[in-house]
């Protein structure tokens, strides 16, 4: 009998047969790419002002929802941004968890801010409203109104969940949390384009959100990000802040503040735009990758599919699985990455690295528990 690597190697080959070497995600550029990166050289307009930045920022208020879509270069200045305009300043703390990639912790400390590291729940990988609110009850103080850690003494200023591989995470409850302590909401949405929390999209219901269109992402602009929010002021800051802090004028140079060289270039907006054309089709596609893992996981004992929580839709970015311990795991990591087909573990704790292990964290017991059984499969798109 074969064993589960072996048919686990032999099962991705066959959802991949074109590939010799599987990559765990690559971009995929079937429709209008090239006549619109063609047209963005043709024009002239390459830099930070053209039209297809224009389009791309209507598309994605169309796509989530949201009253405003500002472009950056990249989902981690779109965070940096984000932040800012949230109100945190020098010294003050930022409520994340602590299973994330690295530039959602970086962004914060762009700010000069310290993250604080609070668990997720099994079932979302996304910071467990249950745990904020105990964290909150336990160290927090409010004082003239503001939200205050009786610890440090520092200011908690904001709260910034991630929405895990796509998987919304409990954000409906988060803001709850976050209105009762008044600690404002910003979501990196940078891995959930196209993802639904009961009917609404990611990145949408916090004072601030940010997506990413780097190019493991589901739709990419080669790099790129965008801020959403309904808030018409922080709209409007954040296209000033990401463009240098340029106040209009027909000639001069009037700078009112220290600003950001953020904005997407037109180049990349053409590359978007085009693949935004496609999304529709790309989660179509991404829902059946999903739904043949898990029927294939649903017929193997000590490995289970992560499939999207309750009350939501996912756009399964990154399609995921839980073995039974960090022994099988890395057993599991070797023998596919060793006959070519790409699988990577989940993050590594961001209480764990260099830069981060000295800051506050709660209890941390689920997060411990996903690091050492998660494991990503190949999920590109396979149109
Ligand atoms: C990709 C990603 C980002 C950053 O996006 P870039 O566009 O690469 O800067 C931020 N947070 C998370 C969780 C991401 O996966």
């Amino acid at each position: 009998m074969k064993d589960n690597f072996t048919r686990i190697v032999e099962f991705v080959r066959s959802l991949y047969p074109e590939d010799d070497f599987i990559p765990l995600h690559v971009p995929r550029f079937l429709g209008n790419e090239r006549k619109y990166v063609m047209d963005a050289i043709d024009s002239t307009f390459v830099s930070s002002v053209g039209e297809y930045v224009n389009r791309f920022e209507q598309m994605m208020q169309q796509i989530t929802g949201a009253k405003y879509a500002i472009a950056t270069v990249n989902g981690t200045s779109a965070l940096h941004i984000a932040l800012l305009l949230a109100g945190v300043k020098n010294g003050d703390e930022v409520l994340t968890q602590p299973l994330t990639f690295v530039a959602t912790c970086n962004a914060i400390a762009y700010c000069n801010a310290k993250p604080v590291f609070v668990d997720v729940d099994r079932d979302t990988m996304g910071l467990s409203p249950d745990k904020l609110k105990s964290f909150l009850e336990s160290y927090a103080e409010m004082r003239a109104g503001k939200c205050v850690n009786r610890m440090t003494g520092n200011h908690i200023t904001a709260c910034l969940p991630m929405h895990t591989f796509g998987h919304p995470c409990r954000i409906d409850e988060l803001l709850d949390v976050c209105k009762k302590f008044n600690i404002a909401l910003v979501e990196d949405a940078a891995e959930s384009l196209g993802s639904y929390y009961k009917a609404r999209h990611t990145g949408t219901f916090g004072l601030l959100g940010i997506l990413s269109f780097n190019g493991n992402k589901i739709a990419t602009a080669g790099g790129g990000g965008v801020i959403i929010t309904d808030n018409s002021d922080l709209g409007k800051k954040a296209k000033h802040l990401t463009t240098t802090a340029k106040v209009p004028h027909p000639y001069e140079f009037v700078h009112s503040e220290i600003g950001y060289n953020y904005r997407m270039p037109n180049l990349n907006a053409a590359l978007i735009c085009a693949q935004l054309e496609q999304l529709d089709a790309y989660l179509a596609d991404k829902r059946k990758t999903a739904e043949c893992y898990k029927k294939f996981f649903a017929g193997m004992a000590d490995v289970n599919f992560i499939a999207e929580p309750e009350n939501s839709r996912s756009n399964y970015w990154l399609n995921a699985i839980l073995t039974g311990s960090l022994e099988e795991r890395d057993k599991l990591l070797k023998a596919t990455n060793d006959n070519g087909v790409m699988t990577r573990p989940i993050w590594k704790l961001m209480n764990k690295v260099e830069m981060f292990k000295d800051c506050l964290c709660g209890d941390l017991v689920n997060a411990e528990w996903l690091e050492a059984r998660v494991v990503n499969l190949p999920s590109s798109v396979r149109i």
